[in-house]
């Protein structure tokens, strides 16, 4: 096996999980609306907008790695050999983790950058403007194929569930994220609010204003 075949065999695993992340999104989350853990936890993530640490990750990132090196390894190793099986559940794997840690981060840190800035400009059109739309989180790529791509343009925000970053300590937008972002509706949230944006978020519409 050339240096080559264990690059390519990392790309391979990085591509597919790209494509697996897309599919995973729009049918195993939102369309099963809360049927299973996993459409139910992430139905969860658009109720409030917010990432939070939870053991329930534990459980996700056990299951990614199972499913990298015992089904995506042996499988290159069927199909070509050892080092290519390994490459593709380490590529597979890295592309998991980066998913995990750029959805992470665009809740809970500024952009840096072009690509943190395209990211959650993109990202958060889903959660804000069309959850049945972008539903490729680190990458755009089957949005467009599939024809679920949507350009952001201004991304409404309501204001109680704003991210903490995109706002100043007295809650109003900062100046350099106006382009991209507008808040929307009151800060407070009340009991009728929040069952509101529960039944929403699990029908999967954006939140009201
Ligand atoms: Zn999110
Ligand atoms: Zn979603």
């Amino acid at each position: 096996m050339t240096g080559v075949g264990i690059v390519g065999g990392f790309v391979a695993g990085f591509f597919l999980w790209g494509f697996a992340e897309y599919l995973l999104h729009r049918f195993a989350m939102h369309h099963l609306r809360g049927k299973g853990m996993m459409s139910r936890e992430h139905l969860e993530h658009h109720v409030r907008a917010s990432w939070t640490w939870s053991s329930v990750f534990l459980l996700s990132w056990s299951g990614m790695l199972l499913v990298g090196f015992a089904l995506w390894a042996p499988l290159g190793w069927a199909l070509v050999d050892t080092w290519f099986g390994l490459s593709v559940a380490i590529g597979w794997t890295a592309g998991y983790f980066f998913y995990e840690y750029q959805h992470a981060m665009a809740h809970l840190q500024a952009p840096k950058g072009r690509y943190g800035t395209w990211l959650r400009h993109h990202h958060f059109h889903h959660h804000f403007g069309h959850p049945m739309a972008n539903h490729g989180v680190s990458w755009p790529l089957w949005d467009h194929v599939f024809g679920t791509f949507e350009d952001p343009g201004l991304v409404r925000v309501p204001r109680r569930l704003a991210m903490t970053w995109l706002v100043d300590d007295d809650g109003e937008i900062l100046p350099e994220y106006a382009d991209r972002y507008a808040l929307v509706g009151r800060a407070a949230t009340d009991e009728r609010l929040a069952a509101l944006d529960r039944a929403r978020a699990f029908a999967s519409v954006a939140p009201t204003e």
